[in-house]
């Protein structure tokens, strides 16, 4: 029987998606058995022309992790689209934006002025950050455009399925691996990983009480936590309601709460909003300042509602008012009027200086 053909490739990625795959340990090798890896850039070289010259569907499967921010990784994932059957965003950076989706927070500009100039760390005094083309004697030099926006995997080709977390268990890596080689995947589109949430999983759901009345949120780090009591209880947010279950509940068994890396749970859209009205109920305020008191206690509630899934939500990234954007374009003119003044002070002096060279060497031939 002929191998089935498997690529793997990385986009706007930490890596850790990588070590899980190297995490199938000895099974890797009875993985290498039955597959053959036509593409896995971290371990392996191989060439992009390589993939280029393979006929459009020749891969068996893809998998796919990192979020899309660059030109280079969109034309990468449509590359091999074209040239795989099947397509799986692994790890929640592809399925929902993960991590590196929490810079939609910003805008690109505002991340190059920190980077590039205001940041305490930077002397940068001719102003130089990249750009797409640069000219050098030896001709043009180009970089990958850097969007504004970071994007899901299937925000910029068609994804065929999504193994989530972050990053994926080995389990359920293992389970994808011999569903594309049994040719037992589910019905395209499908989450492969438990269709629950991850509450009717976790151990200390028992333990939660028919209704919880929060007063204040605490902060895993200001209270020493029961090793038995569900963190809501506890006054501790923990996504575990919006969130799907498959990971094996790896952060509350190391008494962490959930962070929600697996993504929403079936028929949920927007896993922060989810979580934020089904908080909300849980408050034990009627006042206004007693909900106050309560909300001013969740620090940075976007980081923390949506720190996997910004580029997914409803919300998809911070947008910007006309009269910021035209507040923004009378700061950056004032910044260029300021330069030129500079530079207008800079020739004024030397032309002085000059005109003095000019006028002692005048006075020095006139005697
Ligand atoms: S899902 Fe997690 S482990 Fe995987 S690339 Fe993103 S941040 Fe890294
Ligand atoms: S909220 Fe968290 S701790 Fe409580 S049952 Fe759900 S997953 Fe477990
Ligand atoms: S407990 Fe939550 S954050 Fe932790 S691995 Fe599981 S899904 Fe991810």
């Amino acid at each position: 029987m002929s191998k089935k053909k498997l690529a793997l490739y990385w986009n706007a990625s930490c890596g850790g998606c990588e070590e899980a795959v190297v995490d199938l340990g000895e099974d890797l090798l009875k993985a290498a058995k039955v597959f053959e890896i036509v593409l896995w850039p971290v371990a392996m070289d191989y060439k992009y022309k390589d993939i280029e010259k393979l006929k459009d569907g020749e891969i068996d499967a893809t998998l796919i992790n990192g979020a899309v921010r660059t030109s280079e990784q969109r034309n990468k994932a449509e590359l091999l689209r074209k040239k795989s059957k099947t397509v799986v965003a692994f790890g929640s950076c592809a399925h929902t934006g993960g991590i590196p989706g929490l810079a939609n927070f910003h805008r690109k500009k505002e991340f190059f002025n920190w980077i590039y100039h205001d940041s305490p760390s930077v002397t940068n005094p001719d102003e130089i950050q990249p750009q797409e083309k640069t000219s050098v004697k030896e001709g043009e030099l180009h970089l990958p455009r850097f969007s504004d926006t970071v994007k899901t995997l299937d925000d910029v080709i068609e994804v065929d399925y999504y193994l989530p977390g972050c990053a994926p268990p080995v389990d359920l890596i293992k389970e994808a691996l011999n569903a594309i080689l049994k040719g037992e995947l589910p019905e395209k589109g499908a989450v492969l990983a438990p269709d629950k949430a991850l509450c009717s999983e976790c151990e200390r759901n028992e333990s939660k009480p028919e209704k919880i009345d929060l007063k204040n949120i605490k902060r895993v780090h200001t209270k020493k936590l029961d090793e038995e009591k569900c963190f809501l209880e506890q006054g501790v947010i923990c996504m575990g309601p919006s969130t799907r279950s498959g990971c094996g509940e790896r952060c509350i068994n190391a008494n962490m709460p959930c962070r929600g890396c697996f993504g929403p749970p079936p028929r949920v859209k927007d896993q922060g909003l989810k979580f934020l009205s089904g908080l909300a109920s849980l408050f034990d305020a009627s006042e206004t300042e007693e909900i106050k008191k309560i909300v001013e206690g969740i620090t940075d509630p976007g980081g923390l509602f949506y720190l996997y899934s910004l580029p997914s939500s409803l919300l998809k990234r911070k947008y910007v008012t006309r009269r910021e954007k035209e507040m923004e374009k009378i700061k950056e003119l004032k910044k260029e009027i300021e330069k030129r003044e500079d530079e207008i002070e800079e020739k004024t002096k030397e032309l002085q200086r000059k005109l003095r060279e000019l006028e002692d060497k005048n006075s020095n031939e006139a005697l």
